[in-house]
């Protein structure tokens, strides 16, 4: 028997797609590095929903932030540095241990199927973790590719950052930052349009936009980044339910699908 340490519910779900077979197993969640407590808890919700309908056998670590204390070393560290070695390998050790506690004789993790960490990392931390507890660690890639994934998602939360305070703040610098440029773009290339940069993050609607030209449509949704276009014809946009403009994927929703306060906007 294994232990599977998981680090969230996308990237379980994905572990199951890649490997159906992991499933006669034991699923650990095992997280003390999420910050804050709420964000620990929706994450710890959505693997339970996701592992109970698949039926997984699972135990659930109690949650103790204090265990997660990266150290000096690490302070100032960019995400993927140190401080990730550290912390992948806490995680790693404390499934091992958990591995001689019940007689397991080997672990992996879901973090395999994170696209954004590195599976040189894991790898490395797993076989530090394999030769200090004698468990061994079975690695691989458990990545799946996005569209296999998505129809399994519905309900499910997908965190928009790795996991500790030092990633949260990365995340947040990184959105102000971004905010910053799309703003400075949009002065000097829509500033008459400007009154509708309140819309940034909100639903708009698609005759607010003076823009008839598409490509330049999208130009200025990329910058603007509302949370959806509101479309009132069922033909616009042929149908699509997302408008690719680059870097951003804006959704499209058709008008009887907007809530009270959307549709108060006009
Ligand atoms: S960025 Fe992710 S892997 Fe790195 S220390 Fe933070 S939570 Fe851990």
């Amino acid at each position: 028997m294994k232990i599977i340490h998981v680090c969230c519910a996308p990237d379980y779900l994905s572990s199951l797609i890649k490997r159906p077979d992991l499933l006669g197993n034991i699923f650990y969640f095992y997280n003390p590095n999420v910050f804050p407590q709420e964000e620990y808890e929706r994450r710890l919700e959505s693997f339970e929903k996701a592992c109970k309908k698949s039926g997984a056998a699972f135990i659930l670590a109690t949650y103790d932030p204090t265990e997660f204390n990266p150290g000096l070393h690490c302070l100032g560290e960019e995400e993927g540095g140190a401080r990730c070695s550290y912390c992948i390998e806490l995680r790693l050790k404390k499934t091992a241990e958990l591995c001689l506690e019940v007689g397991a004789d080997s672990f992996t993790s879901t973090l395999l199927a994170s696209p954004r960490k590195s599976l040189s990392i894991i790898d490395r931390a797993g076989k530090m973790v394999e030769d200090a507890t004698g468990v061994v660690y079975e690695g691989g890639n458990l990545r799946c590719d996005r569209s296999s994934l998505s129809p399994f998602l519905n309900g499910i939360y997908v965190q928009d950052y790795c996991g500790c305070k030092s990633s949260l703040e990365g995340v947040r610098l990184h959105r102000v930052e971004r905010e910053k440029r799309d703003l400075e773009r949009f002065r000097r290339d829509y500033g008459s349009l400007i009154a509708l940069w309140q819309y940034r993050g909100r639903a708009i609607r698609r005759e607010q936009i003076p823009i008839v030209e598409e490509e330049r449509l999208k130009d200025f949704l990329s910058l603007l980044k509302p949370s959806a276009i509101l479309v009132s014809e069922q033909s616009f946009f042929d149908g699509k339910s997302w408008l690719k403009t680059g870097s951003y994927n804006c959704r499209i929703l058709r008008e009887y699908y907007c809530d009270e306060d959307d549709s108060k906007e006009s």
